[in-house]
């Protein structure tokens, strides 16, 4: 999703409902809070997964950063990070939180360019941040966007762009094989996502949006497939989502009724309010609501 609009009654509601936001998106067996670990996050919530020769450790940030995800893959002697988070607070308890797993960061892969993934990149001064060529263009082509975001969160840190010319592909990773795609226009014009077959974990980032409202400005059709062809694949015990806890397959299931239900939405209605209204009256539950805001987009001609 992209940035939301922040204000204080919904920072607030935020703080106070965070407790609920665990239970409310409560997905595997296999999630565990880190509840007595010393660096344990303040507003964030950590879920982790066990997962064969990794493990993978997710920070979700609280509704009023629209729940987006930082992930971190842990292997017996490295750690690899995916995203880095939005609000700078946030994005240091997510810094804190990787420095006390206490072994060095090999790299800092961005999955796609949206400001909420990319922010936070500039708590991590020291290392290699990367992306392939079109997450990049993204990026640039919306600096100014991009930078105009930053002022409204009275940011002051600077937008640190990665490097690109990642090549999609396999990689061995601490000597495990991990297989990076990418998925073209479809929530953004450019998309990593990584799988690591010998662990089941797909890490699908904002192509998964768990129970969490979808960002609309976007090519459904290409999602759908996408997510069709996560549907497809074998033996994943865990999807990493973007948005909302990352879980088990249904996640996958969810999403594309979710994402068509949205379109009907869309089609059904004459602006972005009553669209708006009749999505929360389907997904009352669901997080990142203030995402829908930008269905008004979708009526302009
Ligand atoms: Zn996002």
């Amino acid at each position: 999703m992209e940035d939301t609009l922040f204000n204080r009654r919904s920072m607030i509601k935020a703080a106070a409902g965070l407790g609920a936001i665990s239970t409310a998106f409560a997905t595997t067996g296999q999630v565990a809070q880190a509840g007595s670990h010393s660096a344990t996050p303040k507003e964030g919530l950590i879920s982790i997964h066990k997962l064969g020769p990794v493990t993978f450790h997710t920070y979700t940030s609280p509704e009023y950063s629209g729940m987006v995800n930082a992930h971190v893959i842990e292997t017996t002697n490295e750690l690899y990070l995916i995203d880095t988070q939005f609000v700078q607070a946030l994005a240091s308890e997510f810094s804190s939180y990787v420095d006390s797993l206490g072994k060095p960061i090999q790299r800092i892969y961005l999955s796609h360019s949206h400001p909420d993934h990319l922010f936070g990149a500039v708590q991590f001064p020291d290392v290699e941040f990367v992306t392939s060529d079109e997450v990049l263009a993204e990026a640039n082509s919306a600096m100014d966007i991009y930078k105009a975001r930053k002022d409204a969160l009275k940011d002051t840190t600077a937008i640190v762009l990665p490097a690109g010319g990642l090549t999609i592909g396999t990689e061995t990773w601490d000597g495990i094989e991990v297989q990076i795609g990418q998925v073209l226009d479809a929530e953004a014009a450019a998309e990593l996502t990584f799988h690591i077959p010998e662990a089941g974990l797909y890490v699908a980032q904002d192509l998964l949006y768990a129970n969490a409202h979808t960002f609309p400005i976007n090519n459904s059709e290409n999602w759908l497939a996408a997510l069709e062809d996560m549907q497809n694949l074998e033996g994943i015990k865990v999807f990493g989502s973007g948005h909302g806890l990352p879980g088990a397959p249904g996640l996958i299931d969810d999403a594309i009724a979710y994402l068509n239900f949205q379109n009907q939405a869309i089609a059904e209605n004459n602006d972005g309010e009553s669209a708006t209204a009749a999505i929360l009256a389907k997904y009352p539950g669901y997080g990142a609501k203030d995402v829908l805001s930008f269905l008004s987009y979708r009526y302009q001609k």
